[in-house]
């Protein structure tokens, strides 16, 4: 969890290989259908285009599908879901319907000032999703670093929908810091530094490092 431009899915990128366990973005999946066009994506254009959530009643279904369609004896790790307590209420009583339960929920923890410098000037690989600033974009090709892709800036990371955003995540997201924190699940984590710096952090407070030199 955290704000939009914490790094939510830049890290969710790294500990899936660290980890060894499937990435379920649900920004990720609803860019996936605007691309194609689904009706699905039709559904949700508006919403996401002016930084709104998309309604649970689209949301809750389509995550939950790709929760269950993780096998029982695998993990999984979830990026951008849930960002309303009706969300987490739902997924809390499908996954014990399985008999399965949250091991950790991180929250990246960025100030505002911080999160609209990063989101004004951030672009977008449409291949691989890698974000880079527009200094990368203007001293490079125009290409991703990572893998040649394209780079753009994604609708909701125009100014008035970055606001929108970051007001959407204080009323309806930051409440769920306190439900998580209340169950004993909830885990800070500075997000200022360098990925690396974070990812560090992250792996450490999961137990998955000896010490944290951070
Ligand atoms: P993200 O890439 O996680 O910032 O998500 C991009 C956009 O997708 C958000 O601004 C929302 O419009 C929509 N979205 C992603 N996850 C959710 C969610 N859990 N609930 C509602 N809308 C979401």
């Amino acid at each position: 969890m955290g704000p939009p431009g914490a790094g939510k899915g830049t890290q969710a990128q790294l500990l899936k290989e660290q980890l060894k366990v499937p990435h379920i973005s649900s920004g990720d999946l609803f860019r996936y259908h605007l691309r194609e066009r689904t009706g699905l994506g039709q559904q949700a254009a508006s919403y996401i285009h002016q930084g709104l959530l998309v309604p649970d009643e689209i949301t809750i279904g389509i995550i939950l599908d790709k929760v269950l369609g993780v096998s029982t004896q695998e993990g999984f790790l979830l990026d951008g879901f849930p960002r309303t307590v009706d969300q987490a209420v739902a997924l809390d009583n499908t996954l014990a319907e399985r008999s399965r339960r949250l091991d950790w929920v991180v929250f990246i923890n960025v100030d505002e000032a911080e999160l609209l410098h990063r989101l004004g000037g951030r672009y977008t690989c449409r291949e691989c999703q890698a974000p880079h600033t527009l200094s990368e974009t203007q001293g490079g090709d125009g290409k991703c670093s990572n893998c040649g892709g394209e780079l753009y800036q994604r609708d909701d990371d125009r100014p008035e929908a970055v606001e929108q955003r970051l007001q959407v995540y204080q009323t309806e997201t930051f409440p769920l810091l306190d439900y998580y924190r209340q169950r004993g699940l909830l885990i800070e984590v500075p997000g200022i530094g360098s990925v690396e710096d974070v990812n560090h952090r992250v792996l450490s407070a999961l137990g998955q490092l000896p010490v944290d030199v951070n």
